[in-house]
């Protein structure tokens, strides 16, 4: 990336940054919420490590990745080129599905897993992180958020509602996990408006048992209004920022 005049790209990802920026604040507002209580995690799989370099430039510090190995590249990458990017604060959470396989290398470099949904998945990320701990590779337990399914088909990913309780617990009984809270995608059918109330639903019958585990992840490029106005605390916004998403990864 050149020093001095933005490049072009640079100048696009800060237009629209802003754009979203400004969309969270009216949303907030609108709301009548403390802007403060909502992060925008800037969703940057399929787009290369320079565009992330990019947005650490404009001020951006919190990511989402979805898939490994890309993710664990080019957070190393960016560490490695770049020792500010760890002392600025820059986090990445992951919010694509995990292969138990792939649990240690996600306990390496996430502050959280947003999309954990199944025993298979708390058991793997739990040894994950606790071998990470041991190895110095992370300070400080993984967080957690139980991705919820809103309309109740397994197979679109989530856990069902009523299993909720007990992959609750699961994550609760693992020391080197830390419960954060829910995380939900609405499906597309049917106004964003009515799903994000239901997970506002969901979300308030969870804090009765688990009043520290307050966070919601939701609300994407299309619905963040909605989300925030049903109680979300994280949207996870791609397309919106970075453009419509390459075919092939880089
Ligand atoms: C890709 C992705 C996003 C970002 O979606 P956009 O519509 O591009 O904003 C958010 N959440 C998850 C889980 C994703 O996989």
């Amino acid at each position: 990336m050149p020093d001095g005049a933005p490049d072009p790209r640079s100048r696009e990802l800060a237009e629209r940054y802003s754009a979203a920026c400004a969309r969270l604040d009216a949303a907030a507002d609108a709301a009548g919420r403390d802007r403060g209580g909502i992060e925008l995690l800037v969703v940057t799989k399929f787009f290369p490590a320079d565009d992330v370099r990019r947005l650490i430039a404009l001020g951006v510090r919190s990511f989402g990745e979805s898939r490994e190995p890309e993710a664990s590249r080019k957070i190393a990458g960016i560490h490695a080129d770049d020792p500010l990017s760890e002392d600025a604060g820059v986090v990445f959470d992951m919010i694509g599905s995990v292969q138990s396989k792939k649990a240690r290398s996600v306990a390496e470099w996430a502050r959280a897993v947003h999309s954990v949904d199944r025993d298979k998945v708390v058991d793997a990320l739990a040894r994950g992180a606790e071998s990470a701990l041991d190895a110095s590779v992370r300070t400080g337990p993984l967080g957690v958020l139980l991705q919820v399914s809103l309309d109740g088909d397994p197979h679109r990913g989530g856990v069902l509602v009523e299993d909720l309780p007990e992959l609750a617990e699961r994550v609760r009984a693992a020391s080197a996990l830390e419960l954060r809270g829910l995380m939900v995608i609405a499906p597309v059918d049917g106004p964003a408006e009515k799903w994000m109330a239901r997970a506002a639903d969901i979300r308030a019958r969870f804090l009765a048992d688990h009043p520290d585990a307050g966070e919601l992840s939701a609300g994407m490029s299309g619905d963040l209004e909605a989300a925030v106005t049903h109680g979300s605390t994280c949207v996870r916004v791609g397309t919106a920022i970075m453009g419509p998403r390459p075919l092939v990864s880089q």
